[in-house]
């Protein structure tokens, strides 16, 4: 495919990301929310996004790289073959990831495969958008496929959605995605939507390979008649992540974990300020399952 001119390629870019955003639905019409909930969609309508702002970007380790906003991750995985990104943020953040990934010395035209967190607008709303225009594959877990295709928000939040995408590859947890030399492994941690994947990617850095985990616990739902995490899935998946070991784990809003850190992080400070400390990333799988049980208990004892 023929790739324009990087320039070009961000104007056009953040004008289609302009135009998308003038038509997000009025909070007032509520044929446009596909008969989601109104109620839910005046809330979040009426909220300011806080979570898009520009971030600096960084080197996390390795050939990974941080490319997102201040709360809301972007991952960039170089490659001499190209390039892997997880996860593409909101339509405002058109102007954080490119840029970001310019800064480093990148090309945005060089994304070859593309994969999410999870199929809410907030990690994804521009994933069409930027597959059509890098023409990068789209690979994505089974059970979240349904929900990229037809546009909609088939989990518990119930958001507007998002425009549909085109899935190239169909993943299976366990999976590998391997370009140029790196090789990502997708584990399947549903729970805060059907299709929900952590990464585990490894970089190399300093003679030593390090496992970064993009994703980690859930956030499973309690108390939604519509649309509840399956307890057995969420238990599953605390199951899956106890049997990882990683370096530094990154969440879909990390705004918190980089905390106090950045400028650390922007110097490239090694060790890493974002190493865990022995026994953190246990802590942090039991203290999410623990709460998780806690809501369990008390959905439970509300209905009895
Ligand atoms: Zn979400």
């Amino acid at each position: 495919m023929h790739k324009p001119l990087l320039l070009t390629f961000v104007i056009v870019f953040a004008s289609i990301a302009a135009i998308g955003s003038a038509q997000v639905p009025a909070a007032s019409d509520p044929l446009s929310i596909g008969g989601k909930d109104a109620e839910w969609f005046a809330g979040q309508g009426g909220r300011v996004d806080t979570d898009s702002e520009p971030q600096a970007p960084f080197k996390i380790m390795g050939n990974v790289y941080y490319v997102g906003a201040n709360n809301i991750s972007s991952i960039l995985v170089t490659t001499p073959q190209g390039h892997i990104l997880l996860d593409t943020g909101t339509k405002k953040m058109t102007s954080v990831i490119f840029p970001n990934i310019v800064k480093l010395g990148f090309k945005p035209a060089d994304i070859k495969i593309i994969m999410i967190s999870h199929a809410h607008y907030d990690h994804m709303e521009t994933l069409e958008t930027i597959r059509r225009i890098t023409g990068a594959t789209v690979a994505a877990l089974e059970a979240e496929v349904p929900s990229l295709v037809s546009g909609k928000d088939l989990s518990q939040n119930e958001t507007w959605g998002h425009e549909p995408v085109q899935v190239g590859r169909i993943l299976r947890s366990g999976d590998d995605v391997t370009l140029g030399g790196t090789t990502i492994k997708v584990i399947w941690t549903g729970g805060h939507t059907p299709g929900t994947a952590s990464y585990v990617i490894p970089a190399q850095e300093g003679g030593r390979t390090y496992q970064i985990v993009f994703g980690g616990p859930p956030g499973p739902i309690t108390g939604n008649p519509r649309y509840d995490t399956r307890p057995e899935d969420a238990f599953t998946s605390y199951k899956m992540l106890r049997t990882l070991n990683p370096d530094i784990v990154i969440g879909g809003h990390p705004l918190n974990a980089f905390k106090g850190k950045l400028d650390a992080l922007v110097a490239n400070t090694r060790p890493s300020p974002l190493a865990l400390a022995p026994g953190q990333w246990v802590k942090m799988i039991d203290d999410s399952e623990a709460g998780y049980k806690k809501r369990l208990s008390a959905v439970a004892a509300a209905t009895r």
